[in-house]
């Protein structure tokens, strides 16, 4: 039974959870919220961590994972999907099995190897499935220049090496690709590739390191396609909103800053 015929566009993240709410299912919950849409969380993996690095994680099992899938999107229309941590082989290919019985309408893969910190979250043997059997799957995949390297196994430090590697993965998944240029020395241009055309999208360098933007960012681009947008103003708002909620960022732990995911929000 409903009492308001106003729905919100449904969104899911499929992540791992960081008790610092800075990354993981509970950072993507606040970025769906923030752009107006209700936010689903089902977890892969616990971790251990605080705003300095990652201790630990625990993968969670891969059938509870499945039956959750399973039993909402039996429940709930999902209108579209964000895929973070996988942590293990198993749950990328229940992931897989979902996407493919689902058929989601969107879905945008942040392709986590490792944290900012610099710790391994996805088992060495998931890398290639997770290219051949999940990229094939996804609206959008953005990787960060690391990630990009290690997925393509080709040096990208530079835009031009980015154009390299961002045709060589959309040419293996036919899926859109955004390379995410935090990394690259001078302005952090991300730069997508669609297929057809290269588009940059330009930012500032900010005076601040967070961690987290990498789930901020694919997570607002979830949203902002389950609301209507085409995927190049996606981008653009949510990269706008990671300038806003990096420099509204707040120290309040001993390492990284934390976003401010409800910047907006703030009555001055
Ligand atoms: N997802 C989860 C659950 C994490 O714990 C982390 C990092 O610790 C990340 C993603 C990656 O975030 P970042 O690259 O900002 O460290």
């Amino acid at each position: 039974m409903s009492s308001n015929n106003n729905i919100q566009p449904v969104t899911l993240t499929i992540a791992g959870f960081d008790p610092t709410s800075g990354a993981g299912i509970t950072a993507d919950i606040k970025t769906f919220a923030t752009f107006n849409c209700y936010g689903l969380a089902v977890t892969t993996a616990i971790t251990v961590q605080d705003t300095s690095k990652v201790y630990s994680y625990t993968p969670l099992k891969a059938d509870i994972i499945k039956k959750q899938l399973e039993i909402l999107s039996n429940d709930i229309k999902i209108d579209s999907i964000k895929i973070g941590m996988l942590a293990s082989k198993e749950i990328v290919l229940v992931v897989v099995d979902f996407l493919k019985s689902y058929k989601p309408k969107h879905v945008v893969i942040d392709p986590v190897l490792y944290s900012t910190s610099g710790y391994l979250l996805l088992e060495t043997e998931a890398k290639d499935l997770i290219i051949d059997s999940l990229f094939p799957l996804a609206t959008l995949i953005t990787p960060n220049l690391i990630e990009a390297s290690l997925l393509a196994k080709k040096e990208v430090k530079n835009l031009s090496q980015a154009k390299v590697v961002a045709k060589k993965l959309y040419d293996s998944s036919k899926s859109a690709i955004l390379i995410k240029g935090g990394h690259l020395t001078g302005s952090p241009v991300d730069l997508l590739y669609d297929g057809y055309i290269y588009k940059k999208f330009k930012a500032k360098r900010n005076i601040f390191s967070a961690h987290g933007t990498g789930c901020a960012l694919s997570s607002a681009i979830t949203a902002n396609l389950a609301c209507g947008d085409d995927l190049i103003s996606s981008i653009e708002k949510a990269k706008d909103f990671i300038t806003n909620s990096l420099k509204m960022s707040q120290t309040i732990g001993k390492g990284a800053n934390l976003l401010d995911h409800f910047y907006r929000f703030k009555v001055s």
